[in-house]
């Protein structure tokens, strides 16, 4: 079987009529592994037993002729912050080396549930913290496309792992653009779903108020069938919405002549690669071509997202992080004289600097005397960015703008400069902090052949619309 272009109903078709089989689908993906991913480096742990036991399922169903559920059969990654009972799950982090959660993340719950066979766990950034994964703690992960380059983050392994073919679709997740930048960098499709949408329950907490699950495909159809997998209510997350779900992939087909599609001209300032800018022009053009309507809109606090961005995601963070202390779960530093040496040590071996740096950041942010200047003024200023979309979708039915300023960099680019590393996620953490949905879209590439990446923003659950306008510029381009 060509696993090239195996789309979910591609493959899931070929279990169900018998013409290949799920363990045959399972084995030829481990051997895909085998061959490419001692250099690209996207995945850290295989679960083949238990990938062997679904795909077996899966065969007894369809060899019984009945007929198998939406994923019956698809071979998966799951990004390594996602529990995976009896499967290591390490967030990327040497503190988690040796972590074998005792549950599922619902998200891999449903996934199972709908048939997937989870193959393994993706490489990330550690505890999805980055842009380009070389702050995974064991290995960086190399983009597919160009092994020089950066996959980008932090689910760099999940992007990785599609874009050569060594999984259909994976799950990633999104705090401030780690499923879009990623998928923008590898040419694969990046959903990042409405928060609320889809149970965090099981997911390694990063900013408990901007993390999100959600799906890497090749197709954006491949995308909504996933998305209607995970999502909906889970009793175990509170945060999670009790909102209907709808077919999503029902809704790809219908027309978007007449759609009224938005443009910032904040998203096409400075710091916008040319070729991007032209790529995504280009873009815009062709949906003016399909029918829709294109309507300039204005997102005026936009230059201050990133200064927010980082100040809500390391105060979250330093307090999710405090968790690891050296007494469960986490690694314990050996030879300590007492309870503090031992807290001490364990997260001086445990973290890495990049973690390190945010949960020195975040903690100053929140700490007495500096609360008010930082932490709650970057509350005051989110809502003010929100207010800018709220603002916005009163005119349009959805906004594009590009995923990132550039192409993917070099490795080693920027690995020494956080800085510039954290401006480069000036285009996807502004819907983070609002809330709302956006999905990548592969558009075009740079005349070194690398991938560019188009983002169609939408409203708080407004995922059909933001799919079908995405599944329309992927059938038009
Ligand atoms: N690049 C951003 C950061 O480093 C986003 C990461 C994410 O979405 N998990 O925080």
């Amino acid at each position: 079987m060509d696993l090239n272009n195996l789309t979910i109903e591609a493959a899931r078709s070929a279990v169900q009529d018998r013409t290949t089989t799920a363990v045959a689908l399972a084995e030829e993906h481990y051997a895909r592994i085998q061959k490419e991913d001692g250099q690209i480096g996207a995945f850290l742990t295989l679960s083949k037993e238990r990938a062997l036991e679904q795909a077996d399922r899966m065969d007894f169903m369809a060899a019984e002729g009945k007929p198998l559920p939406p994923l019956g059969g698809v071979p998966v990654g799951i990004k390594d912050v996602m529990s995976t009972r009896g499967v290591r799950t390490t967030a990327g982090s040497k503190i988690l080396d040796k972590y074998v959660p005792p549950c599922d993340c619902t998200a891999v719950t449903r996934m199972e549930a709908a048939g997937a066979v989870v193959l393994g766990k993706m490489n990330c950034d550690e505890f999805a913290m980055g842009s380009s994964n070389e702050n995974s703690a064991f290995r960086p992960v190399r983009n597919p496309r160009d092994l020089n380059r950066v996959p980008g983050g932090s689910s760099g392994g999940s992007a990785a792992a599609v874009a050569a073919d060594m999984a259909v679709v994976t799950l990633g997740s999104d705090t401030g653009g780690s499923v879009r930048q990623p998928a923008s960098f590898c040419g694969v499709v990046g959903l990042m779903p409405t928060y609320g949408r889809v149970s965090r329950y099981g997911l390694i907490a990063f900013a408990s108020s901007l993390d999100h699950i959600g799906p890497l495909a090749k197709t954006v159809k491949d995308a909504a069938i996933v998305l209607r997998t995970i999502a909906g209510r889970d009793p175990m997350d509170s945060t999670s919405a009790d909102v209907p779900v709808p077919d999503y992939v029902a809704e790809l087909d219908k027309p978007v002549r007449g759609l009224k599609l938005g443009v910032a001209k904040e998203y096409f300032g400075e710091g916008l690669d040319d070729e991007v800018r032209h790529a995504v022009e280009g873009a815009i053009d062709k949906f003016n071509s399909l029918g829709c309507e294109i309507v300039p809109v204005s997102l005026p606090h936009t230059p201050y997202a990133v200064p927010t961005y980082y100040l809500i995601a390391t105060a979250e963070a330093s307090s999710n992080l405090a968790r690891y202390d050296g007494v469960r779960y986490s690694h314990r530093a050996r030879g300590a004289k007492t309870l503090s040496d031992m807290y001490r040590r364990s997260r001086d071996q445990g973290f890495g600097a990049e973690v390190k740096r945010r949960i020195m950041l975040g903690t100053y942010a929140l700490s007495a005397g500096y609360y008010d200047a930082y932490y709650l003024k970057a509350q005051k200023v989110r809502t003010l960015l929100t207010r800018d979309f709220d603002e916005a979708f009163r005119k349009v039915d959805a906004i594009v703008t590009p995923t990132s300023p550039t192409a993917a960099f070099r490795l080693g680019e920027k690995s020494n400069d956080p800085l510039a590393m954290y401006l480069a996620d000036i285009y996807t953490v502004t819907a983070s902090l609002a809330g709302i949905p956006g999905i990548s879209v592969p558009c075009g590439e740079t005349r070194e052949k690398l991938p560019i990446g188009l983002q169609i923003l939408g409203k708080h659950f407004g995922e059909a619309t933001i799919l079908r306008v995405a599944h329309a510029y992927e059938q038009a381009a």
